[in-house]
């Protein structure tokens, strides 16, 4: 078991974490940028450092002050959440290096899933449906590219290996545009991640995004806990999601999540992760996996039972899983609203003093969120502020609950994306369930 760990985040995740900790009873230490003293988790914590000024590359994507805070502190282990350098395997690495555990993967699988390239290549050897591609980098042998293209069949989309966040991409609709479009892709990839490699695969007008979450001990067991349905989106920025997905045929969605086990196994995988995919007529195909805990596993937790931060810190402790496949029953459905401090409408972050701030409760109402009555949201980090998760016996009495919770929920200063929430929960195409990535942002005319 692990003795004392150190939470690499920040906001909800980090309190998140830090209630898993001390249910298992594992000390913990908070580390916080000065802006970030006022933290819900840095005054729960058993210990905790400021580890820079606000700016997160000084502070939360600093690795040598979270290795000294580590060290200062006697902590065993770094739990990193999600987002800064939780998926970064250098990070992982130098972590591992330095005699602490990283709770997560180890860094070479890290590495592997990170480069789109090689993850397809992994994922396809080890059974995982994907995306019909060039399966490699493109050359510049322009007539084989022109060739896979013509195979592949346009639209197509070009993705740089080394992409993320939604960018790094570019959709092409002809063949006369093509290797014009890869060239300014492989640039645009040069200068913002360092790699020009690029990729190409079918484009797919109107998917589902639907993901896979797994749990790995690194022993040789690995077991899935169902999907996630998580299709409305802004930006390729997550809105609202619920598991399980509503409406994928059981022989379909079984294939899909046994396989994901298996190349949890092949590629040696350990701890939490989740293989995203798209969904489109009755097909899944891989996209990427994440090698980390995500915003949206509440609604896995509520519909399995299965604490999977509680998993991750015993995995990383080094027991085996203590729960087989058999065990995980996937009962009722949950849905999670990300509660942000951004204007509902021109989505303009809103930073700022919360005056007063009211949570809603009730049966099957949970709350993620570091907010409190006379916190301020600092204008540094990403916007989300909080989750709304509602679960139920069925679709239809867990979307009431989200109902009714988001009337309750009162967060007063700021401004928040609350009623345009109101709104999705009540829209008929969403009530009806299985929208595609586009809705939303057909909804909002964008
Ligand atoms: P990132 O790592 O930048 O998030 P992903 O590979 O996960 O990139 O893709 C992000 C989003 O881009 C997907 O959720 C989907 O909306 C869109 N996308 C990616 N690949 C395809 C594809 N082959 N066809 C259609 N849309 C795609």
């Amino acid at each position: 078991m692990l003795d004392k760990v150190l939470i690499a985040n920040r906001g909800e995740i980090a309190l998140r974490i830090l209630r898993a900790c001390k249910e298992l009873g594992i000390k913990t230490v908070a580390v916080h940028s000065v802006v970030d003293r006022d933290l819900m988790h840095v005054k729960l914590a058993d210990e905790s450092v400021c580890i820079g000024p606000n700016p997160s590359p000084q502070s939360y994507l600093n690795v040598p002050a979270l290795i000294a805070a580590c060290e200062v502190t006697d902590a065993t282990a770094i739990h990193p959440g999600y987002g800064f350098l939780a998926e970064n395997a250098d990070f992982a690495e130098q972590v591992e290096q330095s005699g602490f555990v990283f709770i997560g993967p180890k860094a070479d699988v890290i590495r592997l899933m990170g480069d789109k390239v090689s993850a397809i290549q992994a994922m396809k050897k080890a059974g995982v449906p994907t995306v019909p591609g060039s399966d490699g980098p493109l050359t510049d042998d322009n007539d084989r590219t022109l060739e896979i293209a013509r195979r592949i069949g346009y639209p197509v989309i070009i993705k740089a290996a080394a992409g993320g966040g939604g960018r790094g991409m570019r959709v092409v609709k002809t063949e006369a545009a093509l290797l014009n479009a890869i060239y300014v892709t492989q640039s645009e990839a040069k200068a913002a991640f360092g790699d020009a490699t690029v990729y190409l695969e079918k484009f797919l007008e109107n998917p589902r995004h639907v993901e896979i979450q797994v749990l790995a001990d690194g022993q040789g067991n690995a077991i899935h806990l169902g999907d996630r349905d998580c299709s409305l989106q802004r930006r390729h920025q997550k809105v609202l999601e619920e598991a399980p997905a509503p409406g994928i045929p059981e022989d379909i969605r079984q294939r899909v999540a046994e396989s994901c086990v298996n190349a949890c196994k092949v590629i040696g995988y350990r701890g939490a992760g989740t293989f995203e995919f798209l969904y489109e007529n009755g097909e899944f195909y891989f996209i990427e996996m994440n090698t980390r805990v995500q915003v949206e596993h509440p609604v896995t937790e509520m519909v399995t039972g299965i604490d999977i931060i509680r998993e991750q810190l015993l995995i990383a402790g080094g027991q085996p899983l203590s729960i087989t496949q058999e065990d995980v029953v996937i009962k009722g459905h949950a849905f999670e609203c990300r509660i942000n401090a951004e204007d509902a409408k021109t989505f303009m972050p809103s930073p700022g003093l919360v005056k007063h701030y009211h949570a809603p409760g009730g049966l099957g109402i949970r709350i993620d969120s570091h907010l409190y009555s006379g916190y301020t949201v600092p204008p540094n980090y990403d916007s989300m502020i909080g989750k709304v998760i509602a679960y139920g016996d069925d679709r239809e009495i867990a979307l009431n609950r989200m109902r009714q919770a988001l009337d309750e929920l009162l967060i007063d200063g700021i401004r928040t994306n609350i009623a345009l929430q109101k709104d999705l929960v009540r829209d008929e195409g969403f009530r009806i369930g299985g929208v595609n990535i586009h809705y939303l942002e057909k909804k909002l005319g964008m």
